[in-house]
């Protein structure tokens, strides 16, 4: 097998942590003049560019960062469509509410497989040109059982990390009668959609489900063996949040409205807040309060929640900026966010740092500092992404 060294890196951010308690940018761990050396799509070796050992291909970055790649942990990527007159509207002053979705989910049913393969794939292109080397995708635009299942079916063929959210909205159909829908969320739809996804998700929120409602649709998938992530607190404050804990999420996702006892409650548990700060950019809300989070002890994601509704962007350092300039993050705690946070966010430990045995899925900056992403807001400085030691973008 070749192997492949990545030298003339300016500084290298690892995320490897020696003391797990470090916070800010101790959490970093940065290398300065160092080298990454590649095999069999994992990191073989990594330090001083001085010490790096021989190597069949070798690659001189000339001073470029080097970062692990980005983990966006929140994406809604299967759909067709489009809302930018919903966006325009709402710019013009119309508020957001929960029942935009049901315009893509008419959209979505009418596609073809082969257009929303083809729109998925172009997605994941984008991605990658942005530094994204994982990202979680959610079903929730079909809410019928074979919808759904094709839905999950498709996310599959591009990533491991597939959420299954029939409980996106109650489908029109429906509207009489959401307990139904429940039912037939937690029958026929999960045994359909549970063999081709990791995760089981539902929208917690006024307009969506109630807690009851979500209570019963992630216990039933938790019965299936998937793991539970919740959409919580994006509109008001809610229960969401406590539900999430006791059910052992592995994220919450919104936090844009905690309480005290949301914050204290997430502080003592393993569930990360994964923080989207492309939806209340998009749909101008209130920001949440990471730094609030932060300083409480909670561990923070940061996603894209790429979606055609309420954030339609793909670019993790757009959320990176955002997050600084908005949410009281530090450049360093952003990074780790969207980054090692991500991987937190799916319970993986060979993505989202740069260490000896972990996946090869690397972005390159063409900047003297990981900084320079909050600090050089919409520039396009993401210049080469390797994923499983491949150069994809
Ligand atoms: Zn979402």
């Amino acid at each position: 097998m070749t192997r492949e060294l990545l030298t003339g890196i300016g500084q290298l951010v690892t995320n490897d942590p020696a003391d797990p308690g470090a916070t800010g940018v101790d959490r970093l761990r940065l290398v300065a003049d160092a080298a990454v050396l590649i095999e069999d799509g994992r990191v073989a070796w990594l330090g001083s560019a001085s010490l790096a050992p021989e190597a069949e291909v070798v690659a001189d970055l000339g001073g470029a960062t080097v970062i692990p790649g980005f983990v966006d942990s929140h994406s809604h990527l299967v759909f067709a469509g489009d809302r930018s007159a919903e966006f325009e509207a709402r710019m013009s002053g119309r508020p957001y509410t929960a029942g935009g979705i049901r315009s893509t989910v008419a959209a979505t049913r009418a596609a073809t497989d082969s257009e929303l393969r083809a729109r998925l794939r172009g997605f994941i292109r984008e991605l990658q040109r942005q530094g994204t080397t994982t990202v979680e995708i959610k079903s929730g635009y079909g809410l019928s059982v074979a919808d759904e299942e094709r839905l999950v079916a498709i996310a599959a063929s591009v990533t491991d990390e597939v959420t299954f959210l029939g409980a996106h909205v109650v489908p029109d159909e429906y509207a009489a009668d959401p307990d139904a829908y429940v039912d037939l969320v937690t029958g026929p739809m999960l045994d359909a959609c549970a063999p081709h996804a990791r995760w089981i998700d539902v929208f917690c929120e006024t307009g969506a489900f109630t807690v009851a409602q979500s209570r019963r649709l992630l216990e039933a998938g938790v019965a299936r063996g998937l793991g539970v992530r919740v959409h919580a607190s994006q509109l008001g404050p809610g229960e969401g949040v406590q539900l999430a804990v006791s059910l052992g999420a592995a994220s919450v996702d919104h936090c844009t409205y905690l309480t005290d006892a949301d914050i204290a409650t997430l502080a003592g548990s393993s569930t990360v807040a994964t923080l989207l700060p492309g939806v209340e950019f998009s749909t101008r809300q209130p920001y949440p309060d990471a730094r609030r989070l932060i300083d409480a002890g909670v561990t923070v994601a940061i996603a894209c929640d790429c979606n055609p509704g309420s954030s339609f962007t793909s670019s993790m350092p757009f959320c990176i900026a955002v997050a600084v300039r908005d949410m009281g993050m530090t450049p360093a705690e952003a990074l780790w966010s969207a980054t090692a946070g991500g991987a937190a966010a799916l319970r993986r430990d060979d993505i989202g740092r740069v260490a000896v045995g972990a996946r090869a899925d690397l972005a390159v900056l063409r900047a003297p500092s990981y900084v320079h992403l909050a600090y050089r807001p919409g520039v396009p400085l993401v210049e080469a992404t390797w994923k499983d030691g491949v150069r994809v973008a």
